[in-house]
């Protein structure tokens, strides 16, 4: 399929943030673009800012004067919204209304010809409820652009019922055309980046809720161990919470109130307080002049290993051998289930269980075969790339000494990296976000939402995840991610944390993601 001809008029309505940064970037991609908005003089400003945009990126040598000057001419703005006739393709950026988009497309349907294309620009609401008064409801789909427009490559192409394939692939190949990462996704809640990211935050949440870590040591364990560019607090305030709780309490009501996506009561406090993030100067940290950001909390030095022993394989944390060898502590190798031990004390990675059920499992074992067990256990945390990690998230049994977390402590420290002591709960932090990730992940792609290949674009270009969920599951191994998910899921024991049927299925079958992604 064909994107649209450059020669197509593009119309906007609506010229608030999105629609200027719409319009911003189908007149730098060559089309003439007409701008309404129902508030007189706001188009017109909305030209002058794209003008004034522009303007910059010629001063800081990103665009010609020429060209510019050719970006400008292009866009206009238009009062009365019989002007948008000539548009092939009219994109939609009003207030986030039903009532008020329906009235909109009925209209517009009257102004253009018979073949234009109408497209909503909607974060939440459903293409197919918004195509369902139209007379025509054939030539309309869903373009979801990211804000800021201009800068965010991916926009997803939301196809409702009545969308035919042709015009969902004509609407990407035009975005695409425009320098953006189309993605396909069906008009379901949230459609792909929306949805697929709420465990980032929901959990993260829940870690702060029951006692696990605080805010900036949950941000910072995200950004040090789990590579992603911020952590989900500082994202929150970014974002600002009356937006963030607001797409979460709507991805609640749509599903009929699944759990997995409950609002947080924390997040509910904040918005109630008025401590909406950045924008409004307060939200989890303070934005006031002179403010000092709080400090991850990270461990005192504690002394080096005098000898670890290496048990088994240690599955997705096998990279920290290298690391291990090559730190100048004495190691030895043993065989086993996978984990060290470090003077005598059990550092194993986190399998979604807590280390008090594993001391507690370890224990039941030790006395069925009739010896009792005193080994400390510690656990840590994931990395998305162990080697390069600054920073690793330990916690230990709810009866284990200081001791062990001192081993633990000074284990890690050996290998260069800071340490945060967290609360003993499942799957830790990394782990357990990540978990989740691909269970909801694995759940949109078995439901059809869209491919495997799209949902990891999607969250690598819509939220900038260091590496897509599925991939991510492969590399961690599926079995692994499914034993997570479950042990997660019987620890809590809450439908939230319900494994996903195609992680399993997967597992059974033995095929990774790997498959779906490369085609
Ligand atoms: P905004 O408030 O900045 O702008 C909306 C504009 O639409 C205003 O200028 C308003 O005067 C105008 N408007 C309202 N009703 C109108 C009507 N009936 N006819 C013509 N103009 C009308 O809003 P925004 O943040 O640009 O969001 C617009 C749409 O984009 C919403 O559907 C929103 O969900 C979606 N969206 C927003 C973001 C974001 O981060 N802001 C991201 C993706 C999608």
């Amino acid at each position: 399929m064909d994107a649209l001809p450059r020669t197509t008029v593009v119309g906007i309505v609506g010229a608030g943030t999105m629609g200027a940064g719409i319009a911003q970037v189908a007149a730098q991609a060559g089309h003439t673009v007409l701008l309404h908005d129902a508030q007189s003089g706001a188009a017109e400003a909305a030209v002058a800012r794209v003008a004034a945009t522009l303007s910059k990126l010629v001063e800081r040598g990103k665009l010609s004067v020429d060209e510019c000057a050719a970006t400008t001419a292009r866009l206009r703005a238009v009062a009365a919204i019989e002007g948008l006739a000539p548009a092939g393709l009219v994109v939609e950026a009003i207030v986030e209304r039903v009532d008020a988009k329906r009235a909109l497309f009925e209209r517009l349907e009257r102004i253009v010809g018979e073949q234009a294309i109408l497209a909503s620009n909607t974060s939440s609401l459903s293409i197919t409820a918004l195509a369902a008064t139209l007379a025509h409801p054939r030539r309309f789909a869903g373009l979801h652009f990211f804000n800021p427009a201009p800068i965010m490559r991916l926009v997803e192409v939301v196809s409702g019922l009545a969308t035919p394939p042709d015009l969902a692939a004509v609407l990407a190949e035009t975005v695409r055309a425009w320098g953006k990462e189309p993605v396909h996704a069906r008009s379901t809640p949230g459609f792909i980046v929306n949805r697929c990211a709420r465990p980032f935050y929901g959990e993260a949440l829940r870690i702060v809720q029951e006692g696990g870590a605080d805010p900036a040591t949950v941000d910072a364990i995200m950004r040090d161990a789990g590579g992603f560019r911020m952590g989900p607090f500082e994202l929150m305030d970014l974002i600002g919470h009356d937006v963030n709780f607001e797409v979460t309490r709507s991805m609640h009501a749509s599903s009929y109130g699944d759990p997995r996506y409950l609002p947080s009561v924390l997040q509910q406090d904040l918005v109630a307080a008025g401590r909406l993030g950045r924008k409004s100067g307060r939200g989890f940290y303070d934005y006031a002049d002179g403010a000092e950001r709080p400090a991850p909390a990270t461990a005192a030095p504690a002394p080096r290993p005098r000898r670890v022993t290496v048990v088994g394989s240690l599955g997705p944390a096998e990279a920290l051998v290298e690391l291990v060898e090559r730190s100048g502590v004495t190691v030895d190798r043993a065989a086993g289930e996978g984990m060290f031990d470090v003077d005598g004390v059990t550092v194993a990675l986190s399998d979604g269980r807590t280390a008090t059920e594993r001391k507690w499992a370890e224990s039941s074992k030790s006395s069925r075969l009739g010896h009792s067990s005193f080994r400390e256990i510690t656990v840590f945390d994931i990395a998305l790339d162990f080697a390069q990690a600054k920073r690793i998230a330990i916690t230990a049994s709810d009866q284990a000494s200081p001791r062990a977390l001192e081993a633990a402590t000074g284990f890690f420290q050996a290998l260069g990296k800071e340490v945060s002591i967290v609360g003993d709960l499942p799957g830790l932090v990394v782990l357990r976000t990540v978990s989740l990730l691909v269970n909801e992940a694995a759940d949109a792609v078995q439901q059809g939402v869209c491919s495997a290949r799209d949902l990891d674009t999607a969250m690598q270009s819509g939220v900038n995840y260091p590496c897509g969920p599925l991939a991510w599951a492969d590399a961690l191994g599926l079995p692994f991610v499914l034993a997570v998910a479950e042990n997660i899921a019987r620890s809590y024991g809450e439908d939230r944390y319900r494994p996903s049927f195609l992680l399993r299925r997967r597992v059974q079958a033995r095929l990774p993601f790997r498959e779906d992604l490369d085609t």
